[in-house]
């Protein structure tokens, strides 16, 4: 399942056109403290609680070495922030990439503290990552570096205090050897209470039908919202994807059954486009077989940059973070942005996007799917339930709608950006508990 080629194949068309490589990345932390500084002020949060927040509870970096198919060891370097619990347990995934860094998790772990208080969900925020590329390594070796790192993070976890989930180069399977280690080494005592130490398990490990597709799905309920305000018909409409991972495979999927088109897409390896629309279904069965979305006949390979100015309807980043720069926002022909991925847009980006009249749908909105039917499955494992696939996909829609419209009101009533009015909502949930609580001693 992980293990994809990794060799080149004969230079494609793609690979052989010349393209500016796209400029080095910024600091993901420092740009979600700016988007903090930024709703603060809007909700005048008051100084103690934005000091609180400015930096993350805990910081666990750990060393851990491995033991590779050929018998050589391997030292690995993983994180786990755990950055505001004030409304509940430490939630969010783990991340598998060779660019992983300290300042990335510590980004993306602040974004879940702002995600899990916008849909009142009663859970703080986190999110680990181990840096390298498990494209390189078998399934024996995933299952290792998987159950050594959980070893090294030891009772950091647990299912009451910190609970993890797949994210980018992770997925069921990596949950599934995280909780059976986890019950191993720490929670033996109570091995069924352990299993909701993580959630986005597969099925018969205990996960929730629906959670999969949950953050997929959810991007398409922001979309629908969007096009009902906006009055804008998305039977016949086309979108574009970058990433055709979890994420972006399925927002794909669903928004093709609800009649929209999708003209081009892209992934780590390359772009490719078909004004005709390519069929995700089709694609998916081929990303399964090559492990990426290049070398899919029925389209033509194109640059990232022919990518982004691709004329579409609906552009949903589902890749990495800080992809969407100065550049790529003047070049997108789109309506409207959803972001699928984490942090996929910097500030001035966005800041040209929202002066060309597009509407951007921010990521802690977007692409909360995930962590709310992930909040399903904890509850499930908790009352030893298994609900239906019915049952789950109504209960997310419900609340992802009622989000939505809770955080276009506060926007309009307060003159905010969409990015803004989410944060702000959060903020003032948090702000409310530690008002009441205050702090220790
Ligand atoms: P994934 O590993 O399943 O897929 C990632 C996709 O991005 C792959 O297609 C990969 O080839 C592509 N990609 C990687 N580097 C790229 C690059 N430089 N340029 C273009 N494409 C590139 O990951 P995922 O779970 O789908 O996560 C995608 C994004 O969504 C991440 O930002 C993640 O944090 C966010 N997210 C995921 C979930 C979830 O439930 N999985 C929930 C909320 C947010």
């Amino acid at each position: 399942m992980f293990r994809m080629s990794t060799t080149t194949t004969a230079t494609s068309p793609a690979l052989a056109k010349k393209e500016e490589p796209p400029p080095a990345k910024g600091n993901l932390y420092t740009i979600v403290q700016g988007q903090l500084d930024k709703a603060s002020k809007a909700i005048n949060l008051s100084r103690e609680i934005a000091l609180i927040l400015s930096q993350p509870k805990n910081e666990l970096i750990v060393h851990f070495p491995v033991r590779m198919d050929d018998n050589s060891y391997r030292l690995f370097k993983g994180y786990r922030i755990q950055h505001n619990n004030i409304l509940g347990p430490y939630k969010g995934g783990i991340r598998y990439h060779e660019e992983v860094t300290l300042d990335e998790v510590k980004g993306l772990a602040a974004a879940m503290t702002w995600k899990c208080a916008l849909h009142d969900i009663p859970y703080g925020g986190a999110k680990g990552g181990i840096k390298f590329n498990p494209r390189l390594h078998s399934k024996s070796e995933l299952e290792r570096i998987t159950r050594r790192y959980t070893h090294a993070l030891g009772a950091n976890i647990g299912p009451e205090f910190d609970i993890p989930a797949p994210d980018v180069g992770t997925n069921a399977q990596t949950m599934v050897w995280v909780m059976d280690t986890y019950m191993n080494v720490v929670g033996f005592h109570e091995k069924n209470a352990m299993r909701r130490v993580v959630t986005g398990k597969t099925i018969a490990a205990g996960g929730s039908y629906g959670r999969e597709t949950a953050t997929g799905q959810g991007v398409v309920h922001c979309i629908t919202e969007w096009a009902k305000d906006r009055r804008f018909n998305l039977n016949g409409c086309s979108f574009t994807v970058q990433g055709f991972g979890n994420v972006g495979s399925h927002a794909a999927k669903i928004l093709a059954k609800i009649g929209a088109s999708m003209v081009a897409v892209g992934d780590y390896k390359g772009y490719i486009a078909n004004p005709e629309g390519i069929n995700p279904h089709k694609l998916a069965e081929h990303v399964a077989q090559t492990g990426s979305v290049e070398g899919y006949k029925h389209s033509r390979p194109i640059t990232r940059d022919e990518f982004f100015a691709a004329e579409s309807d609906i552009f949903i980043p589902a890749a990495l973070e800080l992809e969407i720069g100065e550049k790529e926002a003047k070049a997108l022909r789109c309506k409207v942005v959803v972001e699928g991925a984490n942090g996929p847009t910097y500030p001035e980006a966005e800041a040209l996007l929202l002066d060309r009249g597009v509407d951007v749908i921010p990521d802690i909105l977007a692409n909360s799917g995930g962590v709310t039917v992930s909040y399903f499955e904890w509850l499930q494992n908790k009352r030893s339930e298994r609900w239906e696939l019915e049952e789950v996909e109504d209960k997310l829609e419900r609340r992802m709608k009622r989000t939505y419209q809770h955080a276009a009101d506060f926007a309009q009533e307060r003159k905010l950006d969409f990015r803004s009015a989410c944060y702000g909502i959060g903020l003032q949930r948090i702000e409310a508990a530690y008002s009441e609580r205050g702090i220790f001693p």
